[in-house]
């Protein structure tokens, strides 16, 4: 039994009361975090300037990317170097690119680009990353949504949409740590999804491992070797894989990755090289400088743990204490990546949003989950605990718990 309303509204005064100004709206890194990165700063150093080949890294060229940086890279991501592009500091930008690229011009297997087809669908998982909806609406393409489960997208129902419909041109996967939910998507539903017959001949898998070495406990888990496996099933173009060093390093000033098939590599640079005569390569000098070899960049990522995982263990340890047994609300307990997902009672996400702002704590838009911003069952809330100090995340859990009750208390008066 909830407590009663008239209790949880002194509760929430109470809160009012205490004049908070909190944030768990987005998934960024603490500035304690990005210290550990600080001594790249001093790098390559002065007089410093030529990688492993000879390149001085100044000059202009050089369009895949450093090499030292792109083969600690493949060791992490299991791509064949030559397979894999270093660039900017955004995967964001070259998965925007690779659409854009689709649109203009098509892939090389496209029937036209897919800017001249009548319409332009595509699967996405929900919950899920909003700037990946964002860009699909930016481009006008219709979003499909379709369930996640604990080993990722609900492949039998990506399955049955794609194999008649020819409009559907592609779907995002957050391997590892998915955003918002944490699930990593298992061998079975990986292959399912690289394997299953779809009507459109140029349908494309944006296979974004955003989190791929962003572990929270011991069991550092790794999702399946999605581009080998889709080159083993018959289709190794279907899948462009995306990463970067935003949570590794600098969030501003890290390095992006695309890997692929030999062919869609091909694709994109003939693209990119029309944009850019080459990437920031003395960043690429610096970060692989900074870490070393992949157990560099494996070492880096226990400290970050250091730091986040006692604010996810705060997050939940604070949920269940105050919202456990209650049967309103369920939530994530990720082993990796940045956010916990939390399903409040439905139809209160957005009231527990409203309640939260008005007590001083900024929480992510409800519906952000979901494309067009809208859950339809008003349900799910994403938690992004990275960045405050610990004692502001209790403090800010606490407060959100006693919203997500009161929002529950409400519903049921109603
Ligand atoms: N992909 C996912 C799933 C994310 O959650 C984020 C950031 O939150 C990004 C990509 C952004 O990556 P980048 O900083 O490399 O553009």
């Amino acid at each position: 039994m909830l407590p009663d309303l008239a209790q949880l509204q002194q509760a929430y005064a109470e809160l009012q009361a205490k004049g908070l100004k909190l944030d768990l709206t987005r998934g960024k890194p603490s500035a304690e975090q990005l210290d550990l990165a600080e001594p790249m700063l001093a790098l390559p150093g002065v007089g410093v300037h030529t990688d492993e080949t000879g390149t001085d890294v100044r000059n202009y060229g050089g369009l895949d990317g450093g090499i030292t940086i792109r083969r600690i890279f493949a060791e992490l991501l299991d791509v064949p170097v030559e397979q894999l592009l270093a660039g900017g500091n955004a995967s964001l930008t070259t998965m925007h690119d690779v659409v854009a690229f689709a649109e203009l011009f098509g892939f090389p297997d496209s029937p036209k680009p897919w800017a001249r087809e009548e319409k332009v669908r595509w699967i996405c998982p929900v919950p899920g990353y909003d700037r990946h909806f964002t860009i699909c609406e930016a481009f006008g393409i219709e979003m499909i949504p379709v369930p996640m489960t604990a080993d990722g997208p609900d492949a039998e129902a990506v399955a049955a949409l794609v194999a008649t419909d020819p409009t559907i041109k592609g779907m995002w996967v957050v391997p590892t740590y998915s955003n918002p939910d944490g699930a990593v998507i298992s061998a079975d539903v990986a292959r399912a999804l690289v394997s299953m017959p779809a009507a459109a001949p140029d349908f494309r898998i944006l296979w974004d491992n955003a989190y791929a070495v962003h572990h929270l406990t011991d069991d550092e888990v790794t999702s399946p070797n999605a581009i080998a496996l889709a080159a083993e099933s018959g289709h190794p173009d279907r899948v462009l894989l995306f990463a970067s060093t935003s949570k590794i390093t600098f969030a501003g000033a890290g390095v992006s990755f695309l890997g692929s098939s030999a062919a869609n590599i091909a694709w994109f640079k003939k693209h990119l090289s029309v944009a850019s005569i080459g990437p920031d390569k003395l960043n690429h000098l610096r970060h692989a400088m900074f870490f070393g070899s992949a157990d560099g960049v494996r070492d880096h990522m226990r400290k970050h743990r250091a730091i986040l995982a006692p604010k996810f263990e705060a997050v939940v340890e604070i949920l269940t204490e105050r919202l456990g047994g209650y049967g309103i609300a369920s939530w994530t307990e990720p082993k990796g990546g940045y956010f916990v997902s939390l399903d409040v009672a439905p139809g209160t996400a957005a009231r527990v949003v409203q309640l939260a702002k008005e007590a001083g704590i900024a929480l992510t838009p409800a519906g952000a989950t979901h494309p067009y911003g809208k859950d339809p069952q008003d349900q799910n809330v994403r938690l992004a605990p990275s960045m405050p100090p610990l004692e502001e995340v209790r403090t800010a859990m606490d407060g959100v718990a006693t919203c997500v009750l009161l929002a529950a208390a409400e519903a049921a008066q109603a």
